[in-house]
């Protein structure tokens, strides 16, 4: 059986749950789907990232202990995948000892290979990002994304990792469309750009920070949280003994904000260590929210809560999907929303099922063939949501409206052939375009499924109601 392993990040949980989570995750969960539906054997993980200074800090305010808060704060993200039905196979926490194991190992094992030194550190921080700033990351000597005080100066001893070692080979492994793991095209070409402009090593370990896990040959430091959170791809993989066989990863999907350590740092500690490297990376662009960045400040991000109790959990992954920032930042806001909901799923589709079933026809056993388009997979594939979703539609939602406004059974007498054949038809087109959205909205169309198998059956309230 073919195997497929997707990751999303792991989320960081000082954070709450907000629509940027979720556009990966349910982009992830619709891959996931997809392949499943394509008869593979499917490894789907999630999770949060629980180490390091802010969420030590956090948990200081609350009066809480580190793991205390933690274990408080991480299952917000897993409730909201549930209710958002993501169906994520392992959800992991880096404040599993079975993970803190594995990066010790793999730390390890890339000390005695003679990658890791000890080396002082001096340069921006900042706290907000929790990692060292380099020059192209600074704004004005400050970090861009976070307010002015979180840019400290730093200065102390740190393990470093060759990072420079890694280099050539990296290049070599991009240029190469064999061996290139960074999509899209544009987040390739700008990673190239950046290596071959110069890179440092880079500082693997923290001095003062003593929630994480502690360097194996050097107790009085922890790893840096952002080495010990890329690890959670492959530790997963190791302690759940039956899911060995998923490594190397098919496909990290990531937002543009975690590209370098994904396809520069993580990857350059897998050659060191001997691993084999994932085969897939694709960084997706952000939203934005009513033409403004999404802001703590601003208070603009919508959470999946807000989305499901206005959209449903169909919809909201619907809309998500439609609006998926693949290569450019998306604008989306909750008007936008309502305006696509209205159109596509309470007008088009939901409508279309809606007169079909009022309508009625005795249906045949369905003779179509059930083999996906390759113009389809490709597109999934690929992570153009947008395009494929828009493939279903027109090939069987609106052909199949056009189709009945052009016949207007409603005005043909029940045994009129050309009434049954339309319908016929319709009815045909909709557990079609069922099968194809089951990925993105299982419940309603494991519905439309139901509704035309053998009789059709009458529906109690419509598939999508207007808003
Ligand atoms: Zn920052």
């Amino acid at each position: 059986m073919k195997k497929y392993f997707v990751t999303t990040p792991i989320y960081y949980i000082n954070d709450i749950p907000h629509i940027g989570h979720t556009c990966t995750t349910v982009a992830a969960d619709i891959l996931a789907r997809a392949h499943r539906q394509r008869g593979e054997e499917v490894f789907f993980l999630t999770g949060t990232d629980e180490h390091g200074q802010k969420v030590a800090q956090a948990a200081e305010k609350e009066g809480l202990e580190v793991k205390e808060y933690c274990d408080k704060i991480s299952p917000r993200f897993e409730e909201a995948w549930k209710k958002l039905n993501i169906s994520h196979d392992f959800f992991i926490r880096t404040t599993d000892p079975r993970h803190e194991k594995v990066v010790g190992e793999i730390m390890e094992k890339i000390y005695e290979n003679g990658d890791i030194y000890k080396d002082k550190y001096e340069g921006y921080y900042c706290i907000g990002c929790e990692k060292f700033l380099t020059e192209s990351d600074l704004v004005d000597q400050k970090c861009p994304l976070h307010p002015e005080d979180q840019t400290v100066k730093k200065s102390e001893e740190n393990w470093f990792f060759k990072l420079t070692k890694y280099v050539p080979k990296l290049i070599e492994m991009i240029e190469n469309k064999e061996t290139n793991y960074i999509f899209p095209d544009g987040k390739r070409s700008e990673i190239l750009a950046k290596l071959k402009a110069g890179v440092n090593d880079v500082s693997i370990s923290r001095e003062n920070v003593s929630w994480g896990v502690a360097l194996p040959w050097d107790k009085n430091q922890t790893i840096y949280v952002w080495i010990d959170a890329l690890i959670n791809y492959y530790s997963a993989t190791r302690f759940l003994e039956e899911k060995e066989d998923f490594w190397p990863a098919d496909l990290h999907l990531l937002g543009k904000e975690i590209l370098w350590f994904h396809t520069v740092i993580w990857q350059a500690m897998l050659l060191s260590a001997g691993i084999e490297l994932p085969k897939k990376t694709y960084t997706h662009s952000f939203y934005m929210i009513d033409g403004q960045k999404m802001s703590k400040s601003l208070g603009n991000a919508i959470s999946p809560n807000e989305l499901i109790s206005k959209f449903g959990v169909d919809g909201s992954r619907y809309l998500v999907a439609r609006s998926f920032p693949s290569t450019d930042d998306a604008d989306v806001g909750l008007t936008r929303f309502i305006e696509k909901y209205n159109a596509d799923l309470a007008n088009n589709l939901g409508n279309l099922v809606s007169r079909v079933c009022k309508l009625g026809v005795n249906l045949e056993s369905p003779n179509f063939n059930l083999q996906l388009d390759k113009e389809f997979i490709e597109k999934i594939d690929d992570l153009k949501l947008d395009e494929a979703i828009g493939w279903v539609f027109e090939n069987y939602v609106d052909k199949s409206n056009n189709r009945l406004n052009e016949v207007t059974p409603w005005k043909l007498s029940a045994n009129d052939p050309k009434r049954i054949e339309v319908l016929r038809e319709c009815a045909q087109n909709l557990q079609l375009a069922a099968w194809y959205l089951e990925p993105v909205m299982p419940e309603a169309c494991k519905k439309i499924q139901e509704i035309f198998e053998g009789e059709i059956k009458a529906l109690d309230k419509p598939l999508f109601m207007r808003i």
